[in-house]
């Protein structure tokens, strides 16, 4: 796992240590707002279509000493309540549906006394992990108030029906979940998935963002928009 993601603006600090599973890991902070991002690694397993696959999930934190939004409830809830370490949580954002993004929400809901966050169109994958446990709508273009700023949903359909970025203007941060990755869009294989629509999706919402975006994404390493951009044609002649 690399230690951190690159960070290209002139205001962040990006930490120079390796971090160890399930330990918070300050990835930015800088003088806007006083905010910062901080990432959580969780791992569990990820099931759909009765199959099953061991993953580590990144679970982004964004805020500042006081509150924080929790972007993603993967797996594990104590390294998360560990990695709030006490702060006013806004909300709990579900970038989609799938069991390895909402395991512990009600969880982190409930102890946290935080509001869950989720776009609509995933609410049969919801059913199979929480059924009968509510949830607010994220809608596109809604915008949650964090540490002075705001963070943008943005309604990126096609790795699941209600897949959604989260876009922080003023950090130039883009929160991708499973939409976009450092070398090609998000998994489409399985039920509720479509190729051309997140190709749709990362096209017209993602790279009409500025090029120097950072993306911090649900797994893995993260990107830039401006890295990943050039590449759309390919895989789209590659099909996934
Ligand atoms: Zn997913």
């Amino acid at each position: 796992m690399a230690a951190t993601l690159g960070c290209r603006s002139s205001t962040a600090v990006v930490s120079p240590d390796t971090p160890p599973p399930t330990t918070a890991t300050v990835v930015r902070s800088g003088t806007m707002s006083g905010l910062r991002i901080d990432r959580v690694v969780t791992s569990g397993v990820f099931e759909l279509d009765g199959g099953s696959w061991n993953v580590d999930n990144n679970v982004w934190l964004v805020g500042d000493d006081k509150d924080v939004v929790i972007i993603d409830a993967a797996h594990d809830a104590e390294p998360i309540i560990k990695g709030v370490d006490g702060r006013n949580v806004v909300a709990v954002v579900c970038t989609h549906g799938h069991n390895d993004h909402v395991t512990v929400a009600p969880e982190l809901s409930r102890r946290l006394d935080a509001p869950i966050r989720l776009h609509p169109g995933d609410q049969p994958l919801w059913d199979m992990t929480h059924q009968g446990v509510s949830y607010r709508s994220t809608d596109d273009g809604e915008k949650i108030s964090v540490a002075g700023t705001e963070i943008q949903a943005v309604h990126t359909p096609g790795h699941s029906p209600g897949s959604v970025c989260l876009y922080l203007p003023e950090a130039k941060a883009l929160f991708s979940g499973d939409t976009l990755f450092s070398g090609g869009p998000g998994a489409t294989g399985r039920s509720f998935s479509d190729f051309p629509t997140i190709i749709d999706s990362i096209r017209e919402r993602l790279f009409a963002l500025p090029g120097d975006t950072e993306v911090y994404t649900g797994h893995g390493d993260g990107t830039t928009i401006g890295t990943e951009a050039p590449h759309l044609e390919e895989w789209i002649a590659r099909g996934n």
